[in-house]
């Protein structure tokens, strides 16, 4: 337990708050809890506190109050009962770094042992399997003997310009790998020389962040950089806007990396991938990452646009403002009940807009509402870009 899990700009940044609450007006986990504690505001607070404790060696030793250790358990379940949508740090009118401050309140909480023993799954899985969910990773590519024609070699190369990296949800969950199959059909039609990554791919690090794991990610990054290097490609594509995000921010950045909305627009506006008439109304929900994260919002929009036919109407809350699906920070694993009232309230959102499909650029966002509108019988297709540009195609 100490205050080196926080940078010195961290600990200036706590002190700037002035306690003006627009952070807790737009959270998604206080609207749909109701719960003022779990605010940016409650949690800055609390940190402050902890914080000054650890210091003062005369409070520590004779401190009148609570120990610190009490202080750091309550505040705990609030640290880990949040997405990670940044929504407080698009609104926080001192700039304070929220989402950054997060994940190191996270990893402080797991250097105190004062984190929830969900997260030790998390650790021994990606210790074992280096993926998330402690799936074989032998299997990562078997999502290609779904396609109609599979090639031999399940699209793992020895070289290729293009490296598809494909995140540990797309690879196992059944309902995501809905997407890399799409996408490798449009690349093999738009004659894209691509290559997967097989077993040599390892979860890109962002779950260790977002569960207070940073201390592990070193041996990912070197390892993906490693034989992502030995294929000798140009660029690196991702469709999961949090391995997008991850390498953006925490890998070196001599690799050029594109989130595929912004490789699939470019393959359109070439020619290069024939689409037909799609007769749907369609809205776009901005997933957290990709949007306020990365801030990649008109490519996604700009590919929905170039597809013949297709209506698109804009979400009210849209772009920097989007509001998040509940499926970000771990959220659906440490309180399922919670990230399904945030589903809620997004797709009420959605269906104000009277599309027929809501369409994201994540397979977590698509995970989420889908599982959502299934739940509760919703008439309302639940589509990743990837999936809407597959349906237009025309082979
Ligand atoms: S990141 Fe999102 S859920 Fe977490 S405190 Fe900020 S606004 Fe709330
Ligand atoms: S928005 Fe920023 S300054 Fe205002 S209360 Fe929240 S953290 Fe503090």
């Amino acid at each position: 337990m100490a205050n080196t899990d926080y940078s010195i700009s961290q600990l200036i940044q706590v002190e700037a708050c002035t306690n003006c609450q627009e952070c807790a007006r737009v959270c998604p986990a206080v609207e749909a809890s109701q719960q003022g504690d779990l605010s940016a505001l409650y949690r800055i607070k609390g940190l402050k506190e902890i914080l000054k404790g650890r210091r003062g060696i005369v409070s520590r030793l004779f401190g009148k109050g609570r120990p610190i250790e009490e202080k750091v358990k309550e505040i705990s379940p609030t640290v880990f009962r949040c997405t990670l949508c940044g929504n407080c740090q698009e609104v926080c009118p001192v700039g304070i770094r929220l989402k950054d401050l997060w994940l190191s309140m996270r990893q402080d909480l797991v250097h105190s042992d004062a984190y929830p023993k969900k997260i030790n799954m998390i650790r021994e899985n990606l210790e074992e399997s280096k993926n998330v969910f402690g799936e074989d990773n032998e299997e990562r590519c078997e999502w290609v003997e779904d396609l109609d024609e599979p090639p031999d070699d399940l699209y793992v190369r020895d070289q290729a310009e293009v490296v598809y990296f494909t995140g540990c949800v797309a690879a196992y969950f059944p309902l995501a790998q809905k997407i890399p199959l799409a996408l490798a059909e449009i690349l093999e039609v738009s004659g894209v020389n691509f290559t997967l990554l097989g077993e040599e791919e390892w979860c890109c690090g962002f779950p260790m962040l977002g569960a207070g794991l940073r201390d592990m990610f070193g041996e990912f990054r070197d390892h993906n950089l490693k034989v992502v290097r030995e294929k000798g490609a140009q660029k690196v594509m991702f469709a999961c806007p949090s391995c997008y995000q991850m390498w953006r921010e925490h890998y070196p950045k001599d690799i050029e990396i594109v989130h595929a909305s912004q490789f699939l627009l470019d393959l359109v506006t070439q020619g290069k991938v024939p689409l037909k008439q799609l007769d749907i109304t369609v809205t776009y929900h901005d997933p957290c990452d990709l949007g306020r994260g990365a801030r990649v919002f008109e490519a996604p929009r700009a590919a929905i646009r170039s597809i013949p036919g297709v209506k698109f109407v804009e979400l009210p809350n849209n772009r920097e403002s989007c509001q998040c699906c509940g499926g970000g920070g771990n959220l659906e694993m440490i309180d399922a009940k919670l990230s399904a009232e945030i589903a809620k309230r997004k797709i009420e959102e959605v269906l104000s807009t009277g599309a027929d499909a809501v369409v994201t650029a994540c397979q977590q966002c698509v995970r989420t509402m889908t599982t959502y509108v299934k739940r509760n019988k919703i008439p309302l297709q639940v589509l990743d870009i990837t999936q809407l540009i597959h349906m237009a195609l025309d082979k």
